[in-house]
């Protein structure tokens, strides 16, 4: 695929309204893909935790902060048969094996003094096929990769080189829905992506997640560069917990009520990143500004600690 042709994305769950945290990182994202000549792209990934009516409010949200993007959304939902047969390919590769544990087993055996903190233990790897035909008859299966490292290390802008465990995590959950470690690098691939930008607390799913991109790379896109990968610091509370709902005012629309425009909250969108932020001039004029002076070599790389009550004004700015 020409160089073109790649493409950073933002790819959020429609699990509720954006906060000003989700905000900032697709921003990043925009930034981080424009700045490069890469295309953008926005994939909803609602395989889990999608709530009614979030996505159009998140993409109603995204787009009256300034962002544009190049294609019509994939939704997950949609691409079921694209999963199934990937995790067919991985199969007849011998790269997939089913596992019968419930979270209640992998705690139990995670929490045995030589476990790996957070790998899972192996329990299902090597059953005999007499064993999984009696499993089976107690409860469905899940399928896991069979993974042939145990770490694995990638390249992240704000982190520099990174490396975690991988072990064998699920690709299809036991109901039958693909996990979001399996179908967000399979949409990676087929969309082109080659920058991730995420928020800081992803950064120890991206070993795992590179690892499965070397595997079905050669199955869908053979020049597929490794993933390049930045991390950004996350937005906090004033009490220095990652910014929720229960916040207060941390949406768009809760901001608004407060008399904050669009306008405005981008333009401390922009200060909070380094970059100049002129609230009286629309998001799209103040994007273009910034994306002319970003340099990702810039990035704070402490969280913004974020407080509703020092938002300013345009004109109050000390
Ligand atoms: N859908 C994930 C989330 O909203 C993010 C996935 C990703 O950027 O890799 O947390």
């Amino acid at each position: 695929m020409a160089v073109e042709n790649r493409a950073g994305r933002y790819a959020p769950s429609p699990s509720g309204e954006l906060h000003i945290g989700n905000l900032r990182t697709a921003l990043l994202a925009w930034l981080f893909a424009r700045s490069t000549g890469r295309r953008f792209l926005l994939r909803v990934e609602d395989l889990d935790r999608a709530r009614a009516g979030s996505e159009e409010q998140q993409i109603a949200d995204l787009q009256r902060i300034g962002l544009t993007w190049d294609e019509t959304p994939l939704r997950q939902t949609d691409r079921g048969d694209l999963y199934r047969d990937a995790i067919t390919k991985l199969q007849a590769r011998g790269l997939v094996f089913e596992c019968f544990c419930t979270r209640r087993d992998i705690a139990e055996a995670t929490s045995a003094p030589h476990a790996a903190p957070g790998a899972y233990p192996g329990t299902c790897r090597n059953l005999t096929e007499e064993q999984r035909t009696h499993k089976r008859l107690e409860r469905p299966a899940a399928l896991r990769l069979r993974s042939e490292v145990t770490e694995f290390t990638v390249t992240d802008e704000v982190y520099g080189e990174y490396a975690g465990v991988v072990d064998d995590f699920v690709l299809l959950r036991n109901d039958g829905v693909p996990a979001y470690n399996f179908a967000t690098v399979l949409d990676d691939l087929l969309q082109g992506v080659d920058q991730v930008v995420r928020g800081e607390d992803l950064l120890s799913s991206a070993p795992r997640q590179s690892y499965l991109r070397s595997l079905l790379s050669p199955e869908y896109d053979d020049a597929a560069p490794p993933l390049r990968y930045a991390h950004v610091p996350m937005v906090l509370n004033t009490s220095g917990q990652r910014l929720a709902k229960r916040d207060g005012a941390v949406t768009l629309a809760d901001l608004e009520l407060l008399g904050f425009s669009t306008a405005e909250v981008v333009a401390e969108l922009l200060r909070s990143v380094g970059l100049p932020g002129d609230g009286t001039r629309s998001p799209s004029v103040q994007l273009d500004a910034a994306l002319r002076v970003f340099d990702p070599r810039r990035l704070p790389s402490e969280p913004w600690i974020f407080d509703e009550f020092a938002l300013s004004h345009p004109g109050n700015e000390t």
